[in-house]
């Protein structure tokens, strides 16, 4: 694999091979993370990536766009079907891309936004002082109650009316409960604010039917195609017909310049595999899988935030065990098992250490994995954090994620 690359430059082909044997033999457990399929891959390696698209499909700034327009017709098109919108801009780089052109399509900067606390969940471009959302907008935070570790509707309500933002942007990171979507809405309306709800993580599952859609409720949608969606890494906007003009605008223009068209046509790719009937029949394992998954793991003396999940994501906390997240991270990556360390809400840990990890099913279950290999996995991932000092048991571990990992291949055939 890689034939010209391990030709040409030697030192990036080793990095590359090193990266494809780590995706296949890791229990990859991060939850925005997943493997996207062959037919995906093949539209991001293609040479759509040479055409310069800036414009919109039969409104571009460059000749030739022939047959690009009708891969991003397509991509268009299909992103309206999965999640019934009346509209979608396929063309946004990243979510938080995608999320930039929101917030500049309703309000200004100066203005003020409400997002869920990143302590709780939130993401950085829901007012993260370093992010753009951070500086160009007051941001107010929504919270998770600290009894149930769910969102607190009745306190958003009160600071809505007390703070009167402009804008709310609903969605997370890391919360593994549904959301209200109606409600938000009930309350945003009250005060003639603007939704913008951001699916990122839960994409996929709305796709498939398993999850509330927001659809219907958001003045705009925002979400990447690289989560639960398992497409390439991109990002994507959902609107209301009346904001079709401004959304697309605000993109370009507004923030981006040429369309990355092989990174469309793959999205072209991932909404036609989300909108088949097997689609469903993955995102249903995820969410079996993750329910399964959190049972296990709390069965083991660890404590699973809210209790458990309603979509394909849980956040641990450690506590129970003494562990931090920096520590369970650290063993958990000697070991072949792939996590990140999380806040939990109201964390005593500094956000470089947490007391928690949050993990995911979406890759583990494209890779094939059931119920059964759930427990398996959690018994892995306690024996490594209980061994967390001993790196020969680290190791050891690792050659058993090792075994585990072959029986499920990432892509046939496509292993060297
Ligand atoms: C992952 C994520 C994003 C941003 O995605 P990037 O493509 O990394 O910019 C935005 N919002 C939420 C809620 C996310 O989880």
């Amino acid at each position: 694999m890689y034939n010209e690359v391990r030709k040409y430059d030697p030192q990036l082909y080793a990095a590359m091979q090193g990266e494809v044997l780590r995706q296949q033999q890791n229990l990859e457990l991060i939850a925005s993370e997943n493997y996207t399929s062959k037919a995906v891959l093949e539209a991001l390696g293609s040479v759509l990536t040479n055409k310069y698209a800036e414009g919109y499909p039969g409104k571009r700034y460059y000749g030739g766009c022939e047959h690009v327009d009708v891969a991003e017709k397509l991509a268009i098109d299909r992103a309206k079907q999965l999640f019934g919108a009346d509209h979608a801009n396929v063309q946004p780089h990243s979510g938080t891309q995608a999320n930039i052109a929101a917030y500049l399509s309703l309000i200004n900067p100066g203005d003020t936004v409400m997002g869920l606390n990143l302590d709780h969940g939130g993401h950085l471009s829901h007012g993260h002082p370093l992010n753009f959302s951070g500086r160009y907008f007051k941001i107010i935070k929504m919270n998770v109650s600290k009894d149930t570790e769910l969102l607190d509707y009745d306190e958003m309500e009160k600071l809505i009316e007390k703070e009167r933002p402009k804008l709310i942007m609903a969605g997370a990171s890391n919360y593994s409960r549904q959301w209200d979507w109606a409600r938000i809405k009930r309350a945003a309306d009250v005060w003639k604010c603007f939704l913008v709800t951001d699916i990122a993580h839960y994409a996929g599952l709305i796709a498939a039917g398993i999850y509330p859609s927001p659809v219907e409720y958001a003045d705009i949608v925002t979400t990447t195609t690289h989560k639960t969606l398992r497409g390439p890494r991109g990002g994507l906007i959902l609107s209301k017909a009346c904001y079709a003009k401004s959304v697309d605008r605000t993109n370009f223009p507004g923030n981006q310049g040429g369309p990355l068209m092989h990174a469309v046509a793959a999205k072209a790719v991932c909404f036609k595999e989300a909108l088949e009937p097997s689609f469903k029949t993955y995102q249903t394992q995820v969410l079996n899988n993750a329910r399964k998954l959190a049972a296990e793991i709390q069965a083991r003396g660890y404590r699973i935030v809210s209790g458990g999940t309603d979509c394909h994501l849980m956040s641990v906390d450690l506590r129970p065990k003494n562990v931090t997240g920096k520590e369970a991270e650290i063993a958990l990556d000697k070991a072949g098992i792939t996590v990140n360390k999380n806040m939990i809400p109201y964390d005593p840990q500094k956000a470089m250490v947490t007391s928690g990890i949050r993990v995911g099913t979406p890759a583990i279950t494209t890779r094939g994995m059931v119920e059964k290999d759930m427990a398996v996995i959690a018994g892995l991932m306690d024996e490594a954090i209980t061994a967390r000092a001993d790196d020969k048991a680290l190791k050891a571990i690792k050659e058993q994620v090792k075994a585990l990992c072959a029986g499920f291949p990432m892509y046939p055939g496509f292993e060297n």
